[in-house]
């Protein structure tokens, strides 16, 4: 089922007051604010930016790589990635619920005119036997499979972690045939505070890895792209050429470095509101079906009514959830709501549910 797009709801004018869209709304709050404009700067593109250069040493000691980049996106950081590990004609391998594949605007294919295959992954996660089975025989016939690509956690499947164990077997799997390795890390660290297991041992089996500090981790704008050296040598081309390379970029690198020191434990906190949105539903008698929660998201279909038409009413009562297919939504939690409003909302989905 393709994701449907979200758009007629953004476009709606009154900003909801308790607002579970996406991770991505959350606003810079003071303090963050004020470490902004304390900001050392230089330009960025020159490499003379003492607070990039800050950001990209913390990145490399959390994620266990020899070097990163400062990006202004994580679809970026993506498209990057594809163009650098891949050539015209080859092949991507990918979970068919991946970002990559239906939320980056064709992307792969406009920027670096690779194949997208597919496999039906269990919530986004799956074997090397299935990466073994995808992987083109040599021949002139066939796209040359090149890369894999792995999210962590798998947004569209329902903000699902992938066990390090799989993530090991598919790498060894993909490095045995000579694939790149490329770890979406959209929201790494909600993976890791749910697990445990430390940011660098998840980045280990990949050739390139990044993180996003404007979903949870509650910064404005920005990511962070890291591998060897020699990889990121070659990103800092494509930097320039997709139009991503900055100047006093300090600016916004300040307000990540204040979203790794103080933003990365407290996602715990949003994993529990998520199970308490969750439990909420589950335990009414409205007839809605939710998904098992892994993180901070909770995915949920309420019976005989369109996403759309459900969300729409929702918003009417200052509740915004996102639409994720003809009668799927998902309800996202993150720094800007409070306990209180996450049970206040899932009250307001079961009423509505019920009135039906
Ligand atoms: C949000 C997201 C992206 C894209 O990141 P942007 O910073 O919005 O460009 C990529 N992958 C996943 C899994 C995401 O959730």
């Amino acid at each position: 089922m393709p994701p449907h797009t979200p758009d007629t709801l953004s476009r709606q004018p009154l900003p909801p007051s308790i607002d579970l869209f996406s991770d991505t709304v959350t606003r810079p709050g003071t303090a963050m604010r004020r470490a902004m404009a304390d900001a050392e700067v230089g330009d960025e593109q020159l490499r003379e930016d003492p607070t990039v250069n800050r950001l990209v040493a913390r990145v490399c000691e959390l994620l266990g790589t020899e070097d990163a980049v400062f990006l202004p996106t994580g679809t970026m950081c993506n498209q990057i990635s594809l163009r650098v590990h891949c050539s015209p004609g080859d092949e991507v391998i990918m979970d068919h619920s991946a970002h990559v594949r239906s939320y980056e605007s064709g992307g792969p294919a406009a920027l670096s005119g690779v194949n997208v295959a597919t496999l039906s992954g269990s919530n986004g996660v799956f074997s090397a036997q299935q990466l073994r089975e995808a992987i083109r025989p040599p021949g002139n016939h066939f796209p040359r499979t090149r890369c894999v690509v792995l999210e962590q956690t798998a947004n569209l499947a329902g903000g699902a972690i992938w066990p390090i164990d799989s993530m090991r077997q598919v790498c060894s799997a993909a490095a045995e045939a000579g694939l790149a390795r490329h770890l979406d890390g959209a929201r790494l660290f909600n993976a890791v505070v749910e697990t445990g297991v430390h940011a660098a041992d998840y980045c280990s089996g990949f050739n390139s890895v990044w993180i996003d500090f404007s979903k949870g981790l509650g910064a404005p704008i920005g990511a962070a792209l890291a591998g060897s050296s020699e990889f990121i040598q070659q990103a800092w081309r494509f930097k320039h050429q997709f139009g991503g390379a900055m100047r006093q970029a300090g600016i916004v690198a300040a307000a990540a470095l204040y979203a790794l020191d103080h933003n990365v434990e407290r996602l715990a906190e949003d994993h529990r509101n998520a199970r308490r949105f969750a439990a909420i539903l589950a335990e009414s008698a409205a007839a809605i079906s939710v998904e098992p929660v892994h993180s901070n998201m909770v995915f949920f279909t309420p019976e005989g009514v369109s996403a759309e038409r459900f969300a729409a009413s929702a918003r009417q009562q200052g509740v915004r959830f996102s639409v994720m297919g003809p009668s799927r939504l998902r309800a996202v939690t993150h720094l800007d709501v409070t306990t209180k409003q996450v049970e206040q909302a899932a009250r307001i989905v079961v009423q509505l549910a019920e009135a039906r």
